[in-house]
């Protein structure tokens, strides 16, 4: 492991000050990722800044009625939260589906959203991996691609982002505050992410030395009816192999709002707004709910190896709607 200097920040124009004068500087959150990537020497930072002390650490109302999730509330307790529990049931549940007791006690919400892919090649520094070293070359395309991305890859990296959080996240329309030594800006969720193309590198749209500070939830009476689902290996303790976070409201037997999101099916949360687009004032049944799950999946584009997670995620959708829709006519 690289010797690198430590140093806690106290407030926060005093952290980005640092990684602004400092490019090899990164923040340190729980550090559940960024040392385990530092310890196989994929991360190699000079200079880490502990951001953990900063006054960010809050679950609040917004004046319109929504949430703002402090970016070092941890795992734990944004899970536990009251109005998350209430008001964004899949949220918690996403949370609560992500690593173990011990991790979520640790891991922050603006490292779950910057936690790096879980590609065995990415990890393995032995293996060339365009996303570690640009323009070596993807060795998953075909090698070991089970568990690679079917929706909006690119031939230079087909890895999957493993953030369950940010999955449910998407599905509610968060939006990322953050603060550079330029100022304060925001990126909404489905904005935050990069397309892949031929830079899959360049995973985010935030400026350089960038510290999120916070994500902000609109108020969606929808999302108090919400659930997510994933699937994996094991029954715990393991990251999907495909999770969808979906919230239905339903009148009179119809769809009258629909927000769903796919995991661990590409580089980033994956907002199914074909499916959404589908749904919206069709009769809540299986017939819909498939046609809205092929609707979204019709642009799939699997490898050998991971085409299983076409029908799994059609499957997935449609277990997850009905469930919701049951709820909505108890
Ligand atoms: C064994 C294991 C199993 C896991 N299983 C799951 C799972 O099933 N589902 C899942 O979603 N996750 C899972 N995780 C990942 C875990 O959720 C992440 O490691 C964690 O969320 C990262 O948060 P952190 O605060 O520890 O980030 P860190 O490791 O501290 O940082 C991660 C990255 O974010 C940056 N960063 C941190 N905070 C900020 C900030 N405020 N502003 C800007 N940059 C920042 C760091 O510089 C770094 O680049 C697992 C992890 C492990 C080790
Ligand atoms: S899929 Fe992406 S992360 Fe994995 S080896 Fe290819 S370039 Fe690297």
């Amino acid at each position: 492991m690289r010797e690198f200097a430590y140093e806690r920040a106290h407030d926060v124009p005093g952290a980005v000050a640092v990684l602004g004068a400092d490019p090899e500087a990164r923040y340190l959150g729980g550090g559940t990722n960024l040392v385990d990537l530092m310890k196989a020497g994929i991360e190699r930072p000079a200079r880490l800044v502990d951001v953990r002390a900063l006054p960010l650490d809050r679950v609040e109302r917004t004046s319109a009625g929504g949430l703002r999730i402090g970016a070092t509330v941890t795992n734990s307790d944004l899970a536990a939260h009251p109005e998350v529990r209430r008001r964004y049931p899949a949220l918690a549940q996403a949370v609560l589906a992500g690593a173990s007791g011990q991790l979520r006690n640790m891991a922050t919400v603006g490292g779950n959203l910057l936690q790096r892919t879980r590609c065995g090649y990415f990890t393995d520094v032995s293996k060339p991996c365009n996303k570690r070293v640009p323009g070596s070359g993807c060795p998953a395309v075909r090698g070991e691609h089970r568990n690679a991305a079917i929706l909006g890859a690119s031939e230079h990296c087909v890895a999957v982002h493993p953030s369950d959080m940010g999955v449910a996240l998407t599905a509610f329309d968060a939006v990322v505050e953050y603060e550079t030594a330029d100022g304060t800006g925001e990126l909404a969720l489905g904005d935050f992410y990069r397309p892949v193309g031929d830079t899959p590198h360049l995973e985010t749209a935030l400026p350089a030395g960038a510290l999120i500070t916070a994500v902000t939830l609109p108020p969606a009476p929808v999302a108090a009816h919400s659930r997510y689902r994933k699937v994996r290996e094991r029954a715990s303790y393991a990251f999907a192999i495909g999770s969808v976070a979906a919230a239905l409201d339903v009148r009179d037997g119809v769809v009258r709002d629909v927000r769903i999101a796919f995991g661990a099916v590409a580089s980033r949360p994956w907002r199914a707004r074909a499916a959404e687009r589908e749904l919206l004032g069709r009769p809540a049944d299986g017939t819909s709910f498939a046609d809205a799950a092929d609707a979204e999946l019709a642009e799939a584009s699997a490898l050998p190896h991971n085409a299983y997670k076409v029908p799994l995620m059609r499957n997935l959708v449609v277990a997850l709607l009905t469930e919701l829709e049951q709820e909505a006519t108890r």
